[in-house]
């Protein structure tokens, strides 16, 4: 698989991290699917190669507007493209919150749209076999296991933590993954609240084994502080961590 991080800010703009999305494509670049939909992913989308037309499903953690905002553009988009298929998947709630969402300029009786709302457990979505498992947040969140089929290495696929706390299910959901996408919103002693702060997330990591942590949905207030997050992080994990950057783009 390839993922591409769209963006790895939150509802607070910074001008260089927009709001929550990542791109993940098959290894055949066959099938390619959205990790929620913040304000400015769109435009990160059409700037890979694949391009907005291209997605087959959108896989939303929550439905909090820094991961939903860019869905109507987004529908819009393809629609007048000629591309009007598209599956949502996403949590409870999502089909009462789409339905208010994508009512502004009809978009949702402009588009074929599917709408599927999952829970914990093991699903396929746009060809994906993955697994999801409660996350612990304000409003019902899932995070995201990609297993990656075929491989044969000691660790494999990504996990997506959605927005949460730091939580032994993701922890465990992660374990053996290739690499973590985790919330990491406030540098220690700041914010806090409904995400995890580094040295909570340390905690919950310790002893996992995982290759590589993505720190994100970063707020203003980490810039400048990214260096400590990490080494709280890394305090108490073994494996490699680092402070997602939109645009970045890896295998997995
Ligand atoms: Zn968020
Ligand atoms: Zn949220």
């Amino acid at each position: 698989m390839r993922v591409t991080l769209l963006g790895t800010g939150t509802a607070l703009p910074t001008g260089d991290r927009y709001q929550s999305g990542a791109l993940v494509e098959s290894a055949d670049r066959s099938r390619r699917i959205l990790v929620d939909c913040g304000s400015g992913v769109l435009h990160r989308l059409a700037d890979t190669d694949a391009g907005y037309e291209s997605v087959d499903a959108v896989l939303l953690t929550h439905t909090h507007l820094d991961h939903v905002a860019d869905l109507p553009s987004l529908v819009k988009a393809r629609v007048l493209s000629g591309v009007s298929e598209l599956e949502i998947v996403g949590p409870n709630g999502t089909d009462e919150t789409l339905d208010h969402l994508l009512a502004v300029d009809n978009v949702q009786e402009r588009a074929d749209l599917t709408v599927r709302e999952v829970g914990p457990g093991q699903f396929d979505a746009a060809g994906f076999q993955m697994r999801a498992c409660e996350a612990d947040h304000s409003v019902q969140t899932l995070g995201y296991r990609f297993d990656d089929d075929g491989s044969d290495t000691e660790t494999d696929g990504i996990t997506f933590s959605g927005d949460t706390r730091a939580t032994e299910s993701v922890a465990e959901l992660a374990d053996g993954s290739s690499v973590l996408v985790h919330d990491c919103a406030h540098p220690d002693g700041e914010g806090g609240g409904d995400h995890a702060s580094p040295s909570e997330l340390a905690g919950t990591l310790a002893g996992r084994n995982i290759d590589t942590v993505y720190l994100t949905h970063l707020y203003p207030g980490t810039r400048g502080k990214e260096g400590a997050m990490v080494a709280a992080v890394e305090g108490r994990f073994d494996g490699d961590v680092k402070v997602a950057l939109d645009r970045e783009s890896f295998e997995v």
